[in-house]
């Protein structure tokens, strides 16, 4: 059977869909009941109504993140809309349960106004312990983002966003260093500024990289200000906005230490790859086919070239399952009021550190035996990496302490050792 067969007999099979509710508590006698409901439940409804903190003692809010979507984004399937965005957002529970045994309500909402949303998710923030947005289209993710993390009193984290921005961001650290490159003098070229691109760029700024060696293009060329100007492209574009005359992307290339391609696939050739400066990094990460081919890129030139893509059959996956179960996790764990930029930082540099260990035999076995050495074919972890929850868990719990986003201290070791039981 091919993978679109198998998958509709995957989602088909009785039950229909992924997921379904389980009770944790005895249900089995008539006291269980009316300990689990009336009359008993009145008991921990005073107990929150008096001191709202006690709603993480006695349900389940502190281990349940909303997964949000208007479906205006969906994969690379676009605007699908609400109701055949939801396989996606099952999909994303099963891997917050699987990953982190997080448990997700996934909410597929009918709305296309911005204003709407936020109101809808602002107003459901009492049943949450955090709300990972999903799937919204840009520019309307970047403002209903920042007004619901500024509402909210849990995180809100737009994974589209920040997911990739963080492993990506995890990658070129490492990236860099086995190029013998400082963040902080590599010119950086975009092609895309959507939800990912963007935050991406905002993401590397805050690892080290100068924004004003950041070069963005969409798909009309490089983002000018006098583009800004003229054909009135929107803030989140203008704040990547360069200096100088323009041009398109070949133009960009042209002595570029890194490529990040968050676009459309095959805008990239040899050639280009070729203009790029010595030892290039190049990110090709449009799905499913990247900007330019693993195998293209690196034939195009004699010297080393470091490449990652968003594919399995490839080396180097940026893979956003790397990030969002782990990061929520250390979140929660310490009750965090929001996932700042300390928290995703630490995440990414906790990533980029674990791929320079020894790789268990376990997970170089699930990854059919190549050899997963840190170095070009290996700069970030392995998904199905077990160590992935005990390296960058405890890294984003720590920040959110460090940074005081957090509502609740914890003993690390502690953690460590209850994350690895
Ligand atoms: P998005 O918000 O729709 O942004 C797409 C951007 O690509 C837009 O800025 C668009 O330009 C630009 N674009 C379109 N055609 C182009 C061309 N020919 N040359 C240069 N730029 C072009 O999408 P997104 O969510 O950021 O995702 C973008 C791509 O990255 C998708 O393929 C997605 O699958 C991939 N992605 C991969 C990963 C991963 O590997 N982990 C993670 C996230 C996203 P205009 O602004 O001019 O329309
Ligand atoms: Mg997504």
């Amino acid at each position: 059977m091919g993978l679109d067969e198998d998958a509709l007999d995957y989602h088909g099979r009785a039950p229909p869909g992924k997921i379904e509710i389980a009770t944790t508590k005895p249900t089995n006698t008539q006291r269980d009941l009316s300990l689990a409901y009336s009359p008993g439940v009145a008991a921990p409804c005073e107990a929150i109504h008096e001191t709202p903190e006690d709603a993480f003692k006695y349900t389940a809010r502190g281990n349940l993140v909303a997964v949000v979507s208007d479906g205006s984004a969906v994969l690379g399937l676009g605007d699908i809309g609400p109701e055949a965005s939801k396989p996606v957002m099952e999909g994303k529970g099963v891997l917050f349960k699987r990953f982190a045994d997080i448990d997700v309500f996934d909410l597929e909402l009918d709305t296309d106004d911005p204003d709407a949303m936020i109101e809808a998710v602002d107003a459901m923030g009492p049943t949450f312990g955090g709300i990972n947005l999903e799937d919204i289209a840009a520019p309307a993710c970047f403002e209903i983002e920042r007004e619901l993390r500024e509402r909210m009193d849990v995180p809100v984290f737009h994974d589209d966003q920040h997911g990739t921005a963080i492993i990506s961001g995890a990658a070129l650290l490492n990236a860099a260093d086995i190029v013998d490159k400082e963040l902080e003098e590599m010119e950086i070229v975009f092609s895309g500024a959507g939800a990912s691109a963007i935050a991406s760029a905002r993401f590397y700024v805050s690892l080290g990289v100068r924004k004003e060696n950041i070069t963005m293009c969409d798909s009309s060329g490089i983002i000018t200000a006098d583009r800004v100007e003229n054909d009135g492209l929107n803030r989140y574009k203008a704040e990547f906005a360069s200096e100088g005359t323009g041009g398109d992307l070949a133009d960009a290339l042209a002595g570029a230490d890194a490529f990040v391609g968050l676009s459309v696939g095959g805008v990239v050739d040899e050639a280009m790859v070729r203009s790029m400066a010595s030892e290039p990094i190049i990110f090709a990460m449009a799905n499913p086919d990247p900007e330019i081919d693993y195998e293209t890129a690196k034939a195009a030139r004699d010297d080393t070239v470091i490449m990652a893509t968003g594919r399995s059959d490839y080396p180097n996956q940026v893979n956003n399952v790397l990030g969002f179960p782990f990061i929520f996790r250390g979140a929660l764990d310490v009750r965090a009021t929001e996932i700042n930029e300390e928290m995703k930082v630490a995440a990414a540099r906790a990533l980029a550190r674990l791929a320079r260990q020894d790789v268990p035999d376990a997970v170089v076995k699930a990854y059919g035996d190549q050899p997963l050495q840190f170095g070009p074919e290996y700069i970030i972890p392995k998904p199905l990496d077990p160590r992935v929850l005990f390296e960058v868990t405890p890294a984003v719990a720590e920040a959110a302490m460090d940074s005081g986003a957090a509502r609740k201290s914890i003993d690390l070791d502690d953690y460590v050792e209850r994350l690895e039981a």
